[in-house]
């Protein structure tokens, strides 16, 4: 259709009736004539779809009539006042856009939005209203989805004690999206009104970032933010305490990134989530505290120690003024609380040594870090003592610590003595390694507690070369026998009187792959600490019961009577093994009981006389000897001779070699001798070497003797030709 334009300015033409009667019939909104009273006088086609019902349904009807009820947002139905043709035609003020449900007569649910206008009176006809309105049930249900989503969403996120946020960066001004206890509380988001807006600043309160994370972390947090802020970090993941709405400080994780830059490229906006991990980190603290401390005393545990420890020994390397002392303290005897009072005793008793050390530790020396005190473990404690490299001072110290701890303690009601062994070692300068340190002190402190316990030792080369040595021979004992090291050799006992064999005790021998000959003297401790004496002595045991029975093959008149084996304490303890072993070993040699004798050395016995003697009369019963060994080396005293059942007292060489020199020596061995002999048993002298000694001995009314005069420890195999060579040439 081609029509002109109409001039600029001129009015446009009004529509006829008919063009405006085409305009509301085909119009897409639907529309609806309300008279004065209320009564739909006209509509148009939308309005029919839209309310579900026929023009001529239609026709007649009011707003509020029943076949169409509208339904408030709310769920409830509208009061015909508030319908917004009733109230347009009451006031005759415009209504825009009123949201409302209707309800079709098939009883399905519709969101319209009504616009109404007053229709002013015309001729006869009164004023009514112009009711329009559109469908907007899609956007509506698709809200009301979304606001359920978010809903869930923000219970899912807050049942995991999580929130959303929204950080302008820019403006320092966070915004909770979720709502977060950590924020205002006109954070909370309304989940009936969810974003609508791309942009974040569009929902939720705003908060100032910075004033609510804990001073201490803000500087660590800014430094990881501007990390991803730089674009070095694709995410940002802080862990920090925030200020919970209670006024506490709590441990949040913030996860978040930037989601929206400035137009010149600059970051806006982060969002991410907050989540509460103060549980978490409670849990976290529980177990560090549980790496690091221990349970018992509260001290740091070994691991802390080590790593002090490691510290000191890297600052000595590097630096020649940071020298430092390494204290190994060791509480004597704590096993033996820990055995007869029990285990809740001896944490008492640790409880109590802890807390002396800990009110005794000496201030810093100047210009180095405090001391440190750990547990090490059992009843051991370690001082580390920055500052500290003088003997003297350390010797003053620990004589005052070891004075402190040997003060009475009081467990379970029970007074309690004991005392302590210090072992010291110094830092050395470049060559300080902390754990050879650590060891070095500890082997000091088994220097002093072998040097009698209840006191301090300081490390010196010489004791790790003897500790080299120990671990060595440790070494090499389980596998010895097996190898061909060890041999038993044979030494006489003579009866002084006629020269003639009547024992031979078994002495063990090891040719060491690398150390050569080494005593038993100093290997039988060291199997004795390591447990290998066990299998030591019963290989031993074993050998010289057939040896025996070889010498019985051999020359039955000639053979020695008895056979004279040591036994360790720790055989001593093992109870009822240890006669199962006897007895074994007897039964597979086919020796009878009474050609064996045990000799047990004088401290053994007076050391753990309770525990031994049980096995000791079992022993006697079956027949078999028992000599006390090493006599007068020990503490007994010649009154406790007969609280023993031994058959015979072996008398040390200390005693023999002074004989001659000593009368005081000479007074005591007469009456021992004599006190041996009136109890019944008999006596042996040990490692008598010169005829003088024999001479004195014979004097004196000893009966029996061993030494290198009649003949030094050899192959059992030499010794009845050994012997019969010498009763050509009797030793007197
Ligand atoms: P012991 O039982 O007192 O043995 C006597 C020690 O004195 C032996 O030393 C022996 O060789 C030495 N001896 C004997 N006569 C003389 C002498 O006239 N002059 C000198 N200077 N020494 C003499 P050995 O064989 O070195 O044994 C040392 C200790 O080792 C033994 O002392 C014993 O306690 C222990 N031992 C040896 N073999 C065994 C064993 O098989 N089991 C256990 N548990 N201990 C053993
Ligand atoms: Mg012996
Ligand atoms: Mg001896």
């Amino acid at each position: 259709m081609n029509t002109p334009d109409p001039a600029p300015g001129a009015a446009p033409e009004p529509l006829s009736p008919r063009q405006l009667r085409a305009v509301f019939d085909s119009s897409a909104c639907g529309l609806v004539v309300q008279d004065g009273s209320g009564l739909i006088v006209d509509c148009n086609a939308a309005a029919e779809r839209l309310l579900g019902l026929t023009r001529d349904q239609l026709m007649g009807l009011t707003s509020v009539d029943p076949h169409w009820r509208a339904i408030a947002e709310d769920g409830t139905e509208l009061p015909g006042d508030q319908h917004p043709a009733m109230r347009t035609l009451r006031t005759g003020v415009p209504v825009h856009q009123f949201e409302m449900g209707v309800r079709l007569p098939d009883d399905t649910r519709r969101w319209i939005s009504v616009s109404t206008s007053l229709l002013p009176a015309e001729g006869a006809v009164a004023p009514g209203v112009l009711a329009s309105f559109f469908d907007t049930t899609a956007r509506r249900t698709g809200e009301l989805a979304l606001a359920e989503q978010w809903q869930r969403l923000r219970s899912t996120l807050q049942g995991a004690r999580t929130a959303i946020w929204g950080w302008n960066v820019q403006t320092d001004q966070l915004r909770w999206d979720t709502g977060s206890d950590h924020g205002p509380d006109e954070d909370r988001h309304d989940p009936a009104n969810p974003p609508r807006a791309a942009t974040p600043a569009a929902t939720g309160a705003q908060d100032a970032w910075t004033a609510r994370v804990h001073p201490d972390d803000v500087a660590s947090c800014a430094v990881h933010l501007q990390s991803h802020l730089a674009g070095r970090l694709d995410r940002c993941d802080i862990e920090c305490r925030m200020r919970h709405r209670d006024g506490s400080w709590r441990w949040v994780r913030l996860r978040g990134r930037v989601t929206h830059s400035t137009a010149d490229g600059r970051p806006l906006w982060m969002h991410g989530t907050h989540e509460d991990i103060t549980t978490r980190k409670a849990l976290e603290l529980e177990l560090q505290t549980a790496a690091t401390q221990d349970r018992l005393t509260g001290l740091p545990n070994r691991a802390t120690l080590t790593q002090s420890l490691e510290a000191l020994a890297q600052q000595a390397r590097e630096q020649a003024s940071a020298v430092f002392a390494v204290l190994f303290l060791d509480f004597d005897r704590f096993k033996l609380v820990n055995d007869t009072l029990g285990h809740a005793a001896g944490d008492e008793l640790l409880r109590a040594v802890a807390d002396r050390l800990r009110t005794a530790l000496p201030a810093p020396c100047p210009g180095h870090a405090p001391w440190q005190l750990a547990r090490f473990g059992g009843d051991e404690f370690v001082l580390l003592a920055p500052g500290l490299c003088d003997a003297g001072e350390a010797q003053a110290l620990g004589l005052r610590l070891l004075a402190l701890l040997e003060q009475p303690y009081a467990v379970r009601g029970k007074p309690i003595r004991s005392s302590a062994s210090i072992g010291v070692a110094f830092s050395e300068g470049v060559d300080t390694l902390g754990e050879s340190l650590l060891r070095d002190a500890d082997t000091a402190m088994y220097e002093a507690k072998r040097a009698g316990r209840g006191t301090l030792v300081v490390f010196d080369a010489a004791m790790r070369e003897r500790l080299t040595r120990t671990v060595q021979i440790e070494a090499g004992l389980p596998q010895a026998a097996a190898l061909g090291q060890l041999t038993v050799l044979y030494q006489p006992i003579v009866d002084l009187d006629t020269g003639l064999l009547c024992s031979a005790e078994a002495l063990l021998r090891w040719q060491h792959p690398e150390l050569g000959a080494v005593s038993p003297a100093e290997f039988i401790p060291i199997a004795e600490e390591s447990g290998h004496i066990l299998a030591l002595g019963e290989w031993v045991l074993r050998q010289a019961c057939r040896q025996w029975v070889r010498w019985q093959e051999q020359d039955a008149a000639a053979a020695p009577a008895t056979v004279s084996v040591n036994l360790s304490r720790v055989q001593m303890a093992q109870g009822e093994r240890l006669l199962a072993t006897v007895s074994s070993a007897l039964a597979d040699a086919g020796m009878p009981p009474a050609a064996l004798q045990l000799e047990i050395t004088e401290r053994e016995v007076t050391r753990e006389a309770h525990d031994a003697r049980a096995q000791m009369q079992a022993l006697r019963a079956w027949g078999v000897k028992l000599a006390m060994d090493d006599f007068g080396t020990g503490a007994s005293s010649l009154g406790c001779l007969r609280d023993y059942p031994f058959h015979t007292i072996k008398i040390d060489k200390s005693f023999v070699t002074d004989l001659c020199r000593d009368p005081n020596v000479l007074a005591v061995a007469h009456a021992t001798v004599n006190v041996i002999e009136n109890l019944g048993m008999l006596s042996v002298a040990e490692g008598i070497e010169e005829p003088d000694e024999l001479a004195t001995l014979q004097s004196l009314g000893c009966r029996y003797g061993q030494g290198w005069l009649f003949g030094r420890p050899m192959a059992g195999e030499r010794l009845l030709a050994h012997m019969a060579q010498a009763a050509g040439a009797p030793p007197r």
